[in-house]
Parts: structure tokens; C-alpha cells; sequence
């Protein structure tokens, strides 16, 4: 509704879920949040670089490498640092209150 009125403007939106995806097709648009007993541990989302392949970000403080994800007022995501997608397409980006920036490298 609000994207729609232009209002909001976004790729991504957070979805929570329970449990890891496993081989689950994520819809693009959508990166899940897998919380687990109030902690969160995973961030997976489609690689939105064409390839699709599911590409899972550990939140855990205890294993490398890890990435942080806040979330704003609408469920957009920040997602850090950057992810590298390394194996199919190789794409590089960050994404910014949910919106893709690509990187150049
Ligand atoms: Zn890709």
C-alpha cells in the first residue's frame, strides 16, 4: 500500500520465521530472519544477482564470518557488512533499509 502510493521504497523485507529455510525457495523481496529462542541465527534471502541460489548469513557471535541485521520501523533490513555471494554468479552487495546497493568489486 505504501510502496505502491511511493511512499516506502525497498527490495527487501524482513520476515521472521522459526527454523532455518533448509532448501526452501525464498520469494524475492523477502529476507527471512530465523529466530530461535529469542535469539536470532540465520538471515537467508534469494541471491538477487540473478543466480537465485539461497544464500544463508550466520548472526552468530561465535562463529566467522558473522553478519549484523537491524530492521527499521517498516521491517526493511540493514544488513553488515556486505555479503559476497561466492559461488554462482559472484555477486557483491550491501543492503542499506532494505534497499540492494552493488558493489563494484
Ligand atoms: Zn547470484
Amino acid at each position: 500500500m505504501l510502496r505502491r502510493l511511493g511512499l516506502l521504497d525497498f527490495n527487501f523485507l524482513v520476515k521472521r520465521v522459526a527454523r532455518h529455510p533448509g532448501k526452501t525457495e525464498i520469494p524475492a523481496g523477502e529476507l527471512w530472519l530465523v529466530i530461535d529462542g529469542g535469539v536470532k541465527k540465520w538471515a537467508c534471502l534469494s541471491c538477487p544477482g540473478g543466480c537465485g541460489v539461497q544464500i544463508s548469513l550466520s548472526l552468530n557471535p561465535e562463529r566467522r564470518p558473522r553478519w549484523e541485521v537491524d530492521q527499521d520501523f517498516w521491517q526493511r533490513p540493514t544488513v553488515s557488512p556486505s555479503i559476497h555471494q561466492q559461488k554462482m554468479c559472484r555477486c557483491h552487495f550491501w543492503i542499506r533499509k532494505g534497499m540492494i546497493l552493488w558493489s563494484k568489486t
